[in-house]
């Protein structure tokens, strides 16, 4: 079992999730931002799945997630084996700072100075980029939500697409005071700049990071899907490529690859097929003409190994990362992204990020959740999101009886005061006549009711006390 380090964003208090989620709401502009967002890929989304059996394929993808969970270890050894034989060098970290320390090490033996890197939220956990650069060596994102994130210093809204708080005219501003870009709201002008500034970079990269989306234990293939293209030179220009991926990657066989595949693209931004797709199974090939002489593999344990130990939770390590729940998430599409203060926002956020940070730093994070069961119906995988937040909402508290509690700072949100009234609330219902007698004297003094009761009652009106219990009204109807 792994215990974690740093997720949690870098300066950013997990636990002021109120405050932020109060600023969010009450601004305009991030509401317009993720609605407008949010809406389009819903309805992308419903329009790629048109003539589908969709219920069916969820169960598809399920499965394969399921079998491949319930052969982790196995599965995860056959990866290793494969990868070596094909000439990738295989890296275990068991936390972020294990694997940032694996990354500088490849680098600083190829005595590089500046590293590209493609889209991978395992390095936004690892806290990647603040670790190089503390180290000496540049990092540049390439993604163009990535890029633009990190040139307004700023972290990932959404896993697929990170700038999606900002709008075309923040982005203009943001390129023309950073880069020097003319102001402009011409996409394809702003997009050609970007373009243009990264083709240097990736020219003169020494080293290329990526994520992977399928590792393939059967054949020992990364799988990496992406729509700009960067994903693919990040992999092939630099003379070594460092893939960073979380444990749970890891599918049986090629064969499961494609209905996950069509499952991801579908439910992540309403495409068939995303513009690329790569398969790397090597470093360059002797005879070959391209490709990096080198290829890495760092397998991130991260908190992972101790979700895996519970027959329940281990259904968060089903997902595959599509953001459909985020979406789709009432409460998401109106504090956005960088409310949650987390590596990975919104539903999926909430059920992983406990067990990355623990209990006591992410207790606020199940509860952040209206519990209407959309996250649920639209993961492709049928991870039951909504139970795995009751589950975790019980642990921030006490854990539960029937399910000893395993995650790590469980308990965090339970008040002593809070639990004697539940307690003295029990026992006085296991009594008749304390029960009688305690809902007399209430009726009583039913005038001395605090019209307050916490945070509860900040949009909702306390419930008054009856004058006459329901036993004395029974009784003066002689009944
Ligand atoms: S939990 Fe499901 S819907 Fe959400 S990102 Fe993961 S796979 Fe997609």
């Amino acid at each position: 079992m792994s215990e974690t380090t740093a997720h949690a964003h870098p300066h950013v208090d997990v636990k002021e999730f109120h405050p932020r989620a109060h600023a969010a709401i009450h601004n305009p502009k991030i509401r317009q931002n993720f609605r407008k967002a949010m809406d389009g890929l819903m309805a992308k989304r419903t329009a790629a799945f048109e003539g589908w059996d969709l219920e069916t394929l969820r169960d598809l993808g399920a499965n394969i997630r399921l079998k491949a969970l319930s052969n982790l270890p196995d599965l995860l050894e056959q990866l290793e084996q494969k990868l070596t034989e094909n000439g990738i060098k295989v890296h275990w970290a068991v936390d972020g700072d294990e694997a940032c320390r694996i990354v500088r090490d490849i680098c600083v033996a190829r005595d590089a100075k500046s590293v590209i890197k493609g889209k991978s939220m395992v390095s936004e956990e690892m806290e990647l980029n603040h670790y190089l650069q503390d180290h000496g060596i540049e990092a540049l994102e390439s993604d163009l939500g990535e890029y633009i994130v990190q040139l307004a210093d700023e972290t990932p809204s959404h896993i697929i697409m990170p700038a999606i708080h900002k709008n075309t005219g923040e982005i203009s501003e943001l390129m023309h005071e950073k880069t020097g870009t003319d102001l402009s709201n011409d996409v394809e002008y702003l997009t050609a700049s970007a373009r243009q500034q990264l083709r240097e970079k990736f020219m003169n990269a020494d080293v290329g990071v990526s994520g992977v989306n399928f590792a393939v234990a059967e054949t020992g293939t990364l799988c990496l899907v992406e729509n700009e293209g960067n994903g693919r030179m990040t992999t092939t220009v630099p003379k070594c490529h460092i893939a960073v991926t979380g444990i749970e990657k890891v599918v049986p066989s090629l064969e499961d690859v494609s209905a996950l595949l069509a499952l991801l693209t579908r439910s992540a931004t309403g495409q068939h097929i995303t513009t690329y797709f790569n398969m790397i199974s090597s470093p360059r090939k002797g005879e070959e003409l391209d490709g990096p002489e080198e290829v890495h593999v760092v397998l991130v344990d991260n908190g992972r190994s101790s979700i895996y130990q519970d027959d329940e939770l281990l259904d968060t390590l089903r997902c595959i990362r599509c953001g459909a729940c985020m979406n789709h998430c009432p409460v998401y599409t109106r504090v956005g992204g960088h409310t949650y203060g987390t590596t990975y926002p919104g539903p999926i956020g909430k059920i992983l990020m406990p067990h990355l940070i623990g209990l006591d730093e992410g207790r606020h994070l199940p509860t952040a959740s209206s519990l209407c069961g959309a996250c649920g119906e639209v993961c492709p995988v049928k991870i039951p999101i909504p139970d795995l937040l009751v589950r975790l909402r019980q642990e921030s508290v006490d854990g539960d009886r029937l399910h000893p509690a395993k995650v790590r700072g469980h308990g965090a949100k339970r008040s002593t005061g809070e639990a004697m009234i539940w307690k003295g609330w029990a026992w006085m219902h296991a009594s008749p006549g304390i029960y009688r007698l305690g809902t007399g004297v209430a009726a009583k003094f039913r005038a001395l009711q605090p019209s307050k009761a916490g945070a509860w009652t900040d949009f909702r009106t306390v419930p008054k006390l009856a004058p006459k219990t329901l036993h004395q009204r029974m009784k003066e109807r002689g009944q």
